[in-house]
């Protein structure tokens, strides 16, 4: 209780939250490469945008159903998943729970959805089977992340064209650069075909280690390359991000004086301020005609 408080305060009284954004912005949590840091970020995003009074929406698109079993619910082969809706086309309704934490809710996967991975190569549309579902849901929240695995297979694809832009965490260690390229390449081949209007949302650097040059030498290169597409705020390496998920909970929900859940509070901040800011800029434009 004690954490919660601490935590209202920091967000309520942030002079920098300017109230629930009603903007439905789909952002695709990817990367190529695995442990990255991605479904860390999807479920501790999540939770800080949805404390900041933003309703939001996780959809787990990895069969590997981490960000499900980190948001707390156990393994249960009973349960509906992203697999009935894309697959069986179940009313979306249906399979969406609500998490522990107000205002969060997720759309959870499991071991089933590689099915789905198989199973829409053969149908219409398979590459936008996603994209109609986040249609319907838009409306219903400020944010809805979308954690991806960590191949670029159908599942991926889907998601990176439902989304209006890509978060790409990158872990600080030797060799972050080399898949960088790579990552630019897919982007560039997404806009081509899928999803022309696909935008960066933001590079998030994770795991940073202050103490070490070579974090600190990634994270230059990084800036240098990207300027400012990567976050201001930086994940550090914290062990209760990585304790948390065992206890099913967000890091702000587990040690909320955490560096970890500080880390995060502070990218969700960030993530308000753009999306009020593309707003503000949105509706100028509309106003001047332009
Ligand atoms: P995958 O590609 O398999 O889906 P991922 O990119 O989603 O992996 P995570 O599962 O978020 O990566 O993180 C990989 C591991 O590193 C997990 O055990 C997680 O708890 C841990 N971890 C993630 N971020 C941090 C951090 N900032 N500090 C310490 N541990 C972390
Ligand atoms: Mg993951």
């Amino acid at each position: 209780m004690k954490q919660l408080a601490h935590l209202e305060t920091i967000l309520i009284n942030s002079p920098r939250n300017p109230g629930e954004i009603k903007l439905g912005r789909v952002i695709a949590i990817a990367n190529q490469k695995g442990g990255v840091g991605k479904t860390t970020t999807a479920v501790n995003l999540g939770a800080s945008l949805a404390a900041a009074e933003q309703r939001t929406l996780l959809i787990d698109c990895d069969p590997q159903g981490n960000m499900t079993t980190a948001i707390g619910f156990a393994k249960d082969p009973t349960r509906r998943t992203l697999y009935h809706q894309l697959v069986l086309n179940e009313p979306v309704d249906r399979i969406i729970l609500k998490t522990q934490v107000e205002g969060l809710d997720i759309i959870p996967s499991d071991k089933n959805l590689v099915g789905a991975a198989v199973e829409l190569v053969s149908m219409e549309n398979r590459e936008f089977r996603l994209r109609a579902l986040v249609g319907q849901l838009r409306d219903s929240y400020a944010f809805i992340l979308l954690d991806c695995p960590p191949s670029l297979d159908l599942l991926t694809l889907n998601a990176l064209a439902a989304a209006d832009a890509i978060l790409v965490p990158i872990q600080c260690e030797y060799l972050a650069l080399e898949g960088v390229s790579e990552l630019l390449d897919t982007l560039m081949r997404l806009r081509r075909t899928i999803n022309p209007s696909l935008a960066i949302e933001g590079i998030l650097l994770t795991m940073y280690d202050d103490r070490t040059t070579l974090s600190k030498q990634v994270a230059a290169d990084l800036k240098s390359f990207f300027g400012s597409q990567v976050f201001e705020s930086i994940i550090p390496r914290n062990v209760r991000l990585a304790e948390a998920p065992s206890h099913g909970k967000p890091v702000m929900f587990y040690d909320i004086h955490s560096k970890g859940a500080e880390s995060y509070i502070q990218l969700a901040q960030e993530v308000i301020v753009n999306a009020a800011k593309r707003a503000g800029q949105g509706a100028k434009c509309a106003h001047s005609g332009a």
